[in-house]
């Protein structure tokens, strides 16, 4: 068993869609082991993000991440880093597949409903960060 890492962004709990993104975690057989509404502060986002720090978008990226609360949660499954991220999709919503959730509900970037953890590495670090 694996353990993963995600967040409905602000823009996306706003619209209302946290019930569907954790649906589709759950019907795929992913169990919820942690959960947690959280308004998260800028320095834990900037730290978060740090691989982006360069990008032009990075400002807007850190704003939109903080401009309301998240809802966080950790999943548990056989494969859990890869298989939640293929159920969330490419990044860029214009990209991502239907079926997928970004490529559904997905808007336009940086507006792409859920972050998830990319690796075992990247799983545990933010494991810890979000919830200690
Ligand atoms: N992002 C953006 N523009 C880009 C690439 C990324 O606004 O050209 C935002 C988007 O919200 C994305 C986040 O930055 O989810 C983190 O980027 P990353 O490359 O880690 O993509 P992810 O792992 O979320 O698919
Ligand atoms: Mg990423």
């Amino acid at each position: 068993m694996e353990q993963t890492f995600f967040f409905v962004k602000p823009e996306a709990v706003r619209r209302g869609l946290v019930g569907i993104v954790i649906q589709r975690f759950e019907a795929r057989g992913l169990k919820l082991k942690k959960l947690a509404v959280k308004q998260l502060d800028k320095a834990t986002v900037e730290e978060h993000y740090a691989h982006l720090k360069d990008k032009p978008f990075f400002a807007e990226l850190v704003e939109t991440i903080t401009d309301g609360p998240v809802v966080m949660g950790v999943l548990e499954g056989v494969d859990a880093i890869k298989v939640v991220r293929n159920i969330v999709g490419a990044t860029n919503p214009l990209e991502a597949a239907p079926g997928t959730i970004r490529g559904d509900y997905g808007t336009v970037l940086p507006h792409n409903v859920v972050h998830a953890s990319d690796g075992p590495e990247t799983a545990e670090i933010e494991i810890k960060r979000f919830f200690g």
